[in-house]
């Protein structure tokens, strides 16, 4: 069973996932409470998990066999399926949706101990790319009206498993976070005649003082009124509402940038845990400049607890600015 049901007062989707709770959880708080079980990541496991949708792999190599470096599977333990079965209620009090999507593991290496802030280069454009090409192929389910991908790092970043690997999952709706940030830009952009996230990108240009680092195509910098701190967005710096049209030159330039961002956080920060969340256009987008899509780099450091649950208003310790000049300052290592 899997549905979406809306909460009455909030309007807020979530999705009800019963499967969820056999999933297994690898990652615990302490080193010493992590059992060794086996990681269906691993190379030579390829049989314990469901068979691959897509793949980098070496010439000749067949799926779901060993020569993969960049591996994309459905998640055995999905939140949200292709063939679920609940009614669809709009008309009664409490209303639910069937969780019709997709729920993919994007596995980003066969080593399970790799940093993917030190991947080669080519190596982190090809798991952009495999985002690309999963979104590209999501999006014709004429379904699916949103995909969210997103990476946990480490315990903190509630990931289940160590091995490194980020998820994507499609969705019938468009959910509130992204809903929120599509309303203002429209809002915007109706009112300006721009797109309010180019805008932003020449105030952080024009003040200098949150941003970390910049490529040809891409400009990283700590948001202006963040939820955590140390809480980085990195944006083409030429407008671009969909990710899924990012050209080859861009994806190897966002690869880049990331990575960046990844080393000198840790610089800063020691190893730590992290969400990364990645933010594009909904199917039907109003206007192309209603949105403009982003990456979210969220630190997790910092519990979240009572007031940021109880209020929705975020208390953040450390500035944006403080936080851009310490990232700024770090030296930044070059990948491997
Ligand atoms: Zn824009
Ligand atoms: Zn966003």
């Amino acid at each position: 069973m899997s549905e979406l049901r809306q909460d009455p007062i909030t309007k807020r989707w979530v999705v009800i996932a019963n499967a969820r709770n056999n999933r297994p959880v690898h990652l615990k708080k302490n080193a010493e409470e992590n059992k060794p079980g086996v990681n269906p990541f691993a190379p030579g496991n390829e049989s314990l998990t469901p068979p691959e949708v897509f793949a980098f792999r070496k010439e000749g190599t067949t799926s779901d066999t060993l020569g993969w470096w960049v591996r994309v599977i459905p998640n055995k333990f999905a939140a949200v399926s292709l063939d679920v079965t609940c009614d669809e209620d709009l008309s009664g009090f409490h209303k639910k949706k069937p969780a019709v999507g997709s729920h993919e593991v994007i596995v980003e290496t066969p080593d399970e101990h790799a940093d993917i802030a030190l991947l080669p280069h080519d190596h982190m454009t090809d798991i952009w790319r495999a985002y690309r090409e999963r979104m590209q192929t999501l999006f014709q389910n004429p379904v699916t009206e949103y995909v969210q991908i997103f990476r946990n790092q480490g315990y903190g970043g509630g990931a289940s498993l160590p091995h490194p690997h980020s998820q994507l999952i499609s969705l019938p709706l468009v959910p509130k976070n992204i809903e929120e940030e599509v309303y203002h830009c429209g809002q915007y952009a109706e009112i300006n005649g721009r797109c309010l996230f180019c805008d932003l990108i020449v105030e952080e240009q024009r003040t200098k003082t949150r941003i970390v680092a910049e490529n040809e195509d891409f400009i990283a910098f700590c948001a202006y009124a963040p939820r955590f701190p140390f809480e980085t967005w990195i944006a083409p710096k030429n407008h671009a509402a969909d990710f899924s049209n990012a050209t080859e030159n861009m994806l190897t330039n966002i690869a880049a940038l990331y990575q960046e961002v990844l080393q000198r956080l840790a610089q800063v920060l020691g190893k730590l845990d992290y969400n990364m969340v990645l933010h594009t256009a909904p199917r039907n987008l109003k206007s192309p400049l209603a949105y403009h899509w982003h990456v979210e780099i969220l630190p997790r450091h910092v519990q979240r607890a009572g007031f940021e649950f109880g209020s929705g208003c975020y208390l953040v310790t450390t500035s944006p600015e403080q936080a851009a000049g310490w990232m700024r300052e770090s030296n930044n290592p070059e990948p491997a």
